[in-house]
């Protein structure tokens, strides 16, 4: 399943692949936010797996610097993004339930 779009405080972000990310000192990421323009970009060569971290890192990302938090260390976003993947995919019935909040709301989005 491809994410297109992920929605992270209040603000849509498009997800699109992108090969060759490089950060602004040219260091080669597999993933990039971009908070202005509001998109989301992963390297397609990834697998499943790590194409889901990846976006979870990202996703956090957006989520501390909606939160004001510019000291963020790669280190605390990544293990923060393999600890929440490993709990999606060890706890199904956790997904299932937030989903179950939201279907008794619908009619109001
Ligand atoms: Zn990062």
């Amino acid at each position: 399943m491809t994410i297109e779009k992920v929605k992270i405080g209040g603000i849509v972000y498009d997800v699109i692949p992108e090969e060759r990310l490089q950060a602004d000192d040219r260091t080669a990421l597999i993933g990039q936010i971009d908070y202005e323009a509001a998109v989301i970009k992963i390297d397609p060569k990834l697998n499943s797996q790590m194409n889901i971290q990846t976006l979870w890192h990202e996703i956090i990302h957006g989520i501390f610097h909606q939160n004001g938090r510019g000291d963020q260390t790669e280190e605390l976003i990544d293990s923060t993004a393999y600890s929440i993947v490993q709990v999606l995919r060890d706890n199904h019935a956790l997904m299932d339930a937030v989903k179950e909040l939201d279907e008794g709301i619908e009619a109001v989005k």
